[in-house]
């Protein structure tokens, strides 16, 4: 990690409409960001909705069947879960919480209903930040959703009807709002949004103290050497 940025872990949510560009985004930033010492582990979520075609259990999702899922809400193993296009959805403890812990970025693809649980939590909201995608317009969102190929026409409609809904009822809450137009452009613009929170002082200040300590210390022995 560059000393730049506080060693704190922190929480980052990408949420918007099924096709905005989520995960291409999230891939593009993950990708351009470790070079420059950001490291942003990826949430592994767990669904009760099938596999689809190439999608492989444990790196797309935990796929898991319903009483599974149910057992681990009743076990309190969620940091948020919500139904999403009629299957569950939900991000375990066990793939954030540690990570936060001990000082690592994660970052999240999650629905409006997870973001909002999120930044309900007290212990949380702190440490994240909410970053909402938006298609530059609804034929662009259609067009999309065709030619990433990988929903029917049925769920293709479910998919249209629910983004009007989600970008109504996100817009209170997300710190950031980004139209994925240009691609480009629009990772710049997440890049920008992650690298400012890596560089917020308000969650370092005990990082900070030290490295002013330390500062001062050599400045010191400078001055007792004479130069
Ligand atoms: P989401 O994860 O939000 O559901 P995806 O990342 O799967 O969306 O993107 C949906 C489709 O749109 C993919 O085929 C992707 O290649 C394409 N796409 C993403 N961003 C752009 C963009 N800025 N311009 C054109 N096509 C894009
Ligand atoms: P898909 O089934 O197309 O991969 O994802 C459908 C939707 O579920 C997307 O909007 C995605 O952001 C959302 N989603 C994925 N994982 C989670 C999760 O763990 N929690 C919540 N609340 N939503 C999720």
């Amino acid at each position: 990690m560059s000393s730049n940025f506080h060693p704190d872990g922190t929480l980052f949510i990408v949420s918007g409409p099924s096709g905005a560009g989520k995960t291409t985004l999230i891939n593009t930033v993950r990708r351009q960001l470790e070079p420059i010492g950001i490291t942003l582990y990826f949430s592994v979520s767990h669904t009760t909705r099938k596999p689809r075609t190439g999608e492989v259990g444990g790196r797309s999702y935990h796929f898991v069947p319903t009483e599974q899922f149910e057992a681990m809400v009743a076990r309190g193993e969620f940091i948020e879960w919500a139904f999403v296009h009629e299957q569950r959805y939900g991000t375990s403890k066990s793939e954030v919480l540690a990570r936060l812990d001990r000082g690592e970025d994660v970052i999240l693809d999650i629905d409006y209903q997870g973001a909002r649980q999120i930044a309900e939590d007290a212990d949380l909201e702190p440490r994240s930040l909410n970053i909402f995608i938006f298609p530059p317009s609804f034929d662009h969102l259609e067009q999309r959703l065709r030619d990433r190929g990988l929903n029917s026409e049925d769920e293709i409609q479910t998919r249209l009807q629910k983004a009007v809904d989600e970008i109504d009822a996100g817009k209170e809450f997300y710190d950031y709002v980004i139209i994925n137009d240009e691609l480009n452009v629009a990772a710049e613009c997440l890049k920008a949004a992650i690298i400012a929170k890596k560089l917020q002082t308000k969650t370092a200040l005990e990082a900070i103290t030290t490295m002013a300590e330390r500062l001062k210390e050599e400045r010191d022995g400078r001055f007792a050497r004479g130069h």
